[in-house]
């Protein structure tokens, strides 16, 4: 099924996950598990991410696949970086044997100590190009990717919303967005989309806050603001991961409350692969399906 035929019915709910790392769960029972909990919330689509450069290739197709064989649809993120035409031919060939017909297109990160800039790009420089190289390999729904707070290479939020123009002219027909933790700031990017005439569907990123330490990483990378009350509360639970466990699953079920009764398109969920404290937000914003 795909999400741009769901999307125009409903308000989505959607998760995410990461191919784990080898080490951790070599054979990907403990993926299978979380997937297996994860639908219990009857989610309309599991995204599965992609590392740039593909060293996790075999395994995010491994996990499409066995979201689809637990019933659920997967939407497969792509990242441009370090490809020709022919390779990302070969991973969308091997994604449409699999039966995906939904890819997240991105351009994906420069790696640290990465060296020459031709190494590094061959033959896609941003999502839009590998968006309209998708739906023109096949009858993809491709979706793209949306900062609420301005992407870290952005030199102004114009640039964003020229970027997502170029998208949607590539062929993408809805956005999933970074994560943010300040509803009026995606309200506020809501707002400045819909005047450039972007009217495609923007599904709103949520990361649920479960360690302090963790989070200040993620926000000292993505650049997103920190209201005031969730400020206090990673100072406040710094050294205690079970208390803010707790005020992060109720600081997430307030946030997708509030956008949900909003009128939000999607609400999709960055799991850290973690179903008990996802499955428990949802039960506390009544979105348990
Ligand atoms: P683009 O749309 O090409 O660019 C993003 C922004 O960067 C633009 O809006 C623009 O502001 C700025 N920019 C880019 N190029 C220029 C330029 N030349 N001049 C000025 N500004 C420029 N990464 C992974 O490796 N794997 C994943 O699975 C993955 N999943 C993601 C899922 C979501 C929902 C999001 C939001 C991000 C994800 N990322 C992932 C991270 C993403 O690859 C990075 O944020 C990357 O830096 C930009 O990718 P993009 O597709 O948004 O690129």
């Amino acid at each position: 099924m795909r999400i741009d035929e769901l999307i125009e019915k409903k308000q989505t709910l959607s998760f995410e996950v990461f191919p784990p790392k080898p080490e951790m769960d070599a054979d990907l029972e403990g993926i299978r598990r979380t997937l297996r909990n994860l639908r219990d919330a009857n989610p309309d689509f599991v995204s599965v991410t992609y590392g740039a450069g593909g060293n996790n290739r075999p395994r995010a197709i491994d996990i499409a696949d066995m979201v689809i064989s637990l019933g659920m649809i997967p939407l497969s993120h792509l990242t441009a970086i370090g490809y020709t035409r022919e390779e990302a031919l070969g991973i969308i060939g091997s994604l449409t044997d699999t039966g995906v017909e939904n890819i997240l297109a991105l351009r994906g990160d420069r790696p640290a100590n990465s060296g020459r800039d031709e190494d590094c790009w061959k033959d896609f420089h941003k999502a839009s190009e590998l968006a309209g190289f998708v739906r023109h390999c096949g009858d993809f729904c491709v979706g793209g990717a949306a900062y609420p707070e301005g992407h870290q290479d952005s030199l102004s939020g114009e640039i964003d919303i020229e970027f997502m123009l170029e998208k949607l002219g590539s062929g993408v027909s809805f956005f999933v967005t970074q994560l943010f933790f300040d509803n009026s700031a995606f309200a506020r990017f809501s707002d400045r989309c819909r005047a450039a005439g972007i009217r495609a569907p923007i599904i709103a990123g949520i990361m649920p806050v479960l360690k302090a330490r963790q989070i200040r990483r993620i926000v000292e990378i993505s650049g997103c603001n920190v209201p005031g009350t969730l400020e206090s509360l990673l100072d406040r639970y710094i050294d205690d991961d079970e208390s803010m466990r707790e005020a992060g699953i109720e600081y997430a079920a307030g946030q997708i409350s509030d956008l949900w009764s909003r009128g939000v398109s999607g609400i999709h969920i960055y799991t850290m692969n973690k179903s008990a404290e996802v499955l428990e937000i949802l039960r506390r914003c009544d979105l348990r399906r």
